[in-house]
């Protein structure tokens, strides 16, 4: 898709501030500092739209950015940083599962992960979580730039074996920084439109 316009439509924390309407909605998910702001402003070709973390674990909002009138990202903040206190974790896990379990527009879940490293305990736990509630996902193995590309392969392979893949689910090399990927992602966003 070529992303002209883009309006973040709300921060949420809870379902009644959610948007009206049944556009289509795609979930980002990812560590801190994985490179999600990144990825999003690539995908939608913009500097700094969604921002990028200067202070990771800090935004505890979903963030909705509606793109073209056609579909929703939903921006989950950051999880597995270490000095966000236990009630914010706890906020946060109810924020998430509420969302995850309940919303009707939502279609996939993005997960997102850093290529050069093995998916963290945090990253297993949320594809558990999300294949637990049936949701179809897309893996996006982010970063690409960073490692040589005789070594992708084998790394992808580490990313399936860790998370015990779907292999219904996709799963998408990607790099912000060359735009590898980018293509890749759009149509599988529109595979699941
Ligand atoms: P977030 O916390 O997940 O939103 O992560 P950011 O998008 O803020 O990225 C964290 C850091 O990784 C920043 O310094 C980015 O410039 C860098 N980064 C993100 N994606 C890529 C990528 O694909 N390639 C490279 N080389 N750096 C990246």
């Amino acid at each position: 898709m070529k992303v002209n316009q883009v309006e973040l439509v709300i921060s949420a924390v809870r379902p009644e501030q959610y948007p009206d309407g049944l556009l289509p909605e795609f979930a980002l998910a990812g560590r801190s500092n994985v490179g999600k702001s990144s990825l999003i402003n690539k995908l939608i070709n913009r500097k700094a739209m969604a921002r990028t973390s200067s202070k990771p674990g800090k935004t505890q909002t979903l963030n909705f950015y509606k793109i073209e009138e056609t579909l929703f990202f939903v921006d989950v903040p950051g999880y597995g940083y270490a000095k966000v206190s236990k009630t914010e974790r706890e906020k946060w896990g109810k924020m998430i599962e509420t969302y995850f379990t309940s919303r009707k527009q939502l279609r996939a879940a993005i997960l997102i992960t850093d290529v050069r490293h093995p998916p963290t305990k945090d990253d297993v736990t949320m594809y558990e979580f999300l294949k637990h509630h049936g949701l179809p996902c897309i893996v996006v193995a982010t970063k690409a730039d960073k490692i040589p590309k005789g070594k992708w392969d084998k790394h992808l392979k580490i990313t399936r074996e860790t998370l015990d893949f779907d292999p219904s689910d996709e799963l998408i090399l990607f790099s912000s920084e060359t735009g590898l990927g980018k293509d890749k992602m759009w149509a599988a966003i529109n595979r699941a439109m």
